[in-house]
């Protein structure tokens, strides 16, 4: 899986002189890293990444496979030749495999699904079968059930208020929902606490086939076989082996029973084709469902209930497999103890070309670039380890049992987790903490996009230009740093960042190809390499961008920590959480007046044919001061560190270590409320949403939430965190 947002850098700005200096290396530093980094550029090689992704894709590699062993193997022995201490970890997880997947309509018509993807003569790899692992959603509780379907659109909270306004009650029946705007776990997470007894997920033909351009093998959008694997966990309460939270799943671990895993769902679900959703959803009746909520089948989309009446069968074996991790590592020659951490996951749901092993490839060019310049002296001042991870499809597995099983070293050692995933063309996208920003827009200052001749930062810079909203495009005149996305979830620096409070970093390009082939028989390596990255030039590019960030993490001699960025960016949540509140509190007035007076109906389109909301709890005022107040004193402290940083190039053990661990401190052990696995208190993935993040996620979700008892304490945390990061940064001020 993979963060799909492709817009990450989020502002726009005129062109400012470019600061000679790496940050954290003066100026002599900075010129001979920079040589570096083009000796590094040189042993990059487009062909060699094509050969190792052809052989890695030749044959599904879900984790529990053979091919997926193989591939763990091939990785570790290129590490150990290029010089790396290598080893395999393996952890014991639970993993489920399909073993009875059944969907028939049983009323009023007759059809039973196929639940097949189709072998295209076109593209060769599709003509596996023994091997092939087929359509559906691990973590799906076992189970059988029959009842009426109801269409529930994207199936997130806002579908089911529209649905209450119909008077339409999901109890006992079966959801129907299109993939896409949330993590796919959502769906069937809401629909059972609505009462639903089962769920069908599947991709329509407007957001994902047809209806968005031509379909494979013409195009690269999805055809009408084509079926989204994926996970349903409930990963925002805790991803990783649902047996082992907390800790890692080591063949002794403790474990928890199978029925008391709280990650799986409640109720049974299967993922379909759009060929199969079309007799369920032309057989259903009841009220035409809202404009917005239409797809591109040539049908009228009706609400339900009924009278289509389906009968759902998923059954799995639930296996113990092991998780195959590989880990490399290459010693620093100053800092041993100071370990800068670089992953991508090498499994996939069946060929993975795309997910993840495009970004797998890049991440071994640069480590071969890297081990290359440490034989020819240049070895790197701090330890990098490079995890190539397994099991992260199912649920960010093989990373959250090392990152676990290792926590207390971790937090301890590790500077900082560089992450990537699959990657195509098109332009940069960078997600991470907000302390790193100032180093990343560096980095994608210091790359020329493989197409246009102009540097990463200015090709995102100019997007932003045309596509920006108003705020950025002022933005612009005012930032010289491009605004880097807050990470929420989806690949596998969650367990960095937000259970163990490690600085973070996903980037990956993307933006002008289709993810038509995500999670199907059709990621194959003939889809990547005709219509993903044709050449492999922009996974190339990304091993340059991957290689300098992480070797400018392991040579600086000051850490490249910078918290006038992060400040800027907390305060940029500060106002959008009291925003958030006024904008409630206004809404939920007007709103309760209408209805109170019965003129909400009027008020609304002549053509909605849904009644109006129930009258809301009026949202209180919240008071803000802490978090303002600890606010404040962040951006003092960070311009302090920042005007003494200039000054003074000072830099000693206790500066760094000082410096990385201040992420620590945004994090709490007794985690958020309801899910203590997530410990960090200004980045998480919504409760909601799973892809999606909630930055300074305690107060923003007690407010989406209406908990309004729970907005103040959750405040006083908030603030808490932000004045001992003050604190932090004021200590490492006088040092310097
Ligand atoms: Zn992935």
């Amino acid at each position: 899986m993979r963060f799909l947002a492709l817009l990450l850098l989020v502002s726009a700005g005129a062109v400012f002189a470019a600061d000679d200096d790496i940050v954290g290396f003066n100026a002599s530093a900075s010129t001979s890293q920079r040589a570096l980094e083009e000796q590094l550029d040189s042993i990059i090689n487009a062909d060699e990444m094509d050969e190792w992704l052809r052989r890695m894709s030749a044959e599904p590699h879900h984790v529990g496979s053979l091919a997926s062993k193989e591939n763990a193997e091939f990785i570790a022995e290129l590490f150990e030749s290029w010089g790396y201490d290598t080893e395999i970890v393996g952890y014991e997880i639970l993993l489920p495999e399909p073993k009875t997947r059944e969907i028939e309509l049983v009323a009023p018509t007759s059809f039973t699904a196929s639940l097949r993807e189709e072998t295209l003569a076109e593209d060769p790899s599709t003509a596996v079968r023994e091997t092939l692992l087929q359509p559906y959603n691990a973590f799906s509780i076992d189970g059988e059930v029959e009842a009426e379907l109801v269409f529930v659109n994207y199936g997130m909270p806002e579908d089911y208020e529209i649905l209450e306004r119909y008077g339409i009650d999901v109890t006992g029946k079966i959801a129907i929902a299109k993939y896409g705007r949330s993590w796919r776990g959502i769906k069937p997470k809401l629909a059972g606490e609505k009462g639903a007894i089962g769920t069908i997920i599947y991709s329509d033909p407007a957001d994902d086939g047809y209806g968005a351009g031509d379909v494979y093998p013409k195009g690269p959008f999805k055809n009408d076989s084509g079926v989204q694997r994926g996970s349903v966990m409930d990963m925002p309460t805790y991803p990783g082996d649902v047996l082992t939270p907390g800790r890692g799943a080591t063949e002794r671990a403790r474990r928890l029973k199978r029925e008391d895993a709280p990650t799986i769902t409640k109720i049974p679900v299967l993922p379909i084709s759009y060929r199969d959703a079309l007799p369920l959803l032309s057989a259903m009746g009841g009220e035409v469902v809202p404009q917005e909520w239409r797809g591109a089948l040539p049908i009228t989309y009706h609400l339900g209930p009924g009278p289509a009446k389906v009968r759902l069968k998923a059954e799995f074996d639930w296996n113990m497999v092991t998780a195959y991790n590989v880990i490399a590592r290459l010693e620093g020659s100053e800092y041993p103890d100071e370990w800068v951490i670089r992953g991508n996951h090498h499994d996939g749901w069946n060929h993975g070309a795309s997910d993840p092993l495009s970004g797998q490839v890049a991440m071994l060019a640069e480590a071969k670039a890297v081990a290359r310049l440490a034989a020819a002296g240049h070895r790197p001042l701090r330890t990098i380890i490079y995890g190539a991870w397994d099991a992260e499809e199912p649920g960010l597995i093989g990373s959250t049992e090392w990152a676990e099983d290792h926590a207390d070293e971790l937090k301890e050692h590790a500077v900082a987790y560089l992450n990537t995933d699959g990657s195509a063309r098109g332009f940069l996208g960078i997600g991470g903490s907000h302390v790193l920003e100032r180093y990343l827009n560096q980095v994608a200052d210091d790359v020329n996009d493989p197409r246009a001749d102009i540097s990463l930062k200015e090709r995102s810079r100019a997007n932003r230009m045309i596509t920006g909203d108003e705020k950025s495009r002022s933005e612009a005149k005012n930032r010289k740093d491009l605004r880097i996305s807050p990470l929420g979830s989806g690949s596998d620096y969650t367990p960095f960042l937000q259970h163990l409070g490690i600085a973070s970093v996903n980037v990956g390009f993307g933006g002008e190809a289709s993810d038509g082939s995500y999670h199907t028989l059709y990621d194959t390596y003939e889809h990547f390499t005709k219509f993903k990255d044709p050449g492999l030039t922009y996974g190339a590019t990304l091993a340059k961008v991957t290689g300098r960030a992480t070797l400018r993490l392991a040579n600086a001699p000051r850490l490249p920590f910078d918290f006038k960025g992060l400040a800027d960016n907390v305060a940029l949540y500060v106002t959008e959480l009291e925003e958030l509140a006024n904008g409630m509190r206004d809404k939920t007035m007007a709103e309760n007046q209408l209805i109170k007076d019965g003129t909400y109906a009027v008020a609304m389109n002549p053509y909605t044919t849904f009644g109006p909301p129930l009258a809301k709890d009026p949202v209180p005022h919240f008071n803000f001061a802490p978090l303002k107040n600890a606010l404040s004193r962040l951006q003092e402290a960070a311009e302090a560190f920042d005007a003494a940083a200039a000054e003074n190039d000072a830099a000693t053990e206790e500066v760094n270590k000082l410096l990385y661990t201040s992420e620590r401190l945004l994090t709490r052990e007794a985690g958020l409320d309801g899910r203590p696995w997530y410990k960090h208190h200004i980045y998480a993935p919504g409760f909601y949403t799973g892809y999606g993040v909630k930055t300074i996620p305690g107060v923003r979700e007690a407010i989406e939430q209406r908990e309004y008892d729970k907005v103040g304490p959750q405040i006083d945390i908030a603030a808490e965190v932000l004045n001992d990061l003050a604190d932090r940064i004021t200590t490492l001020t006088d040092m310097l």
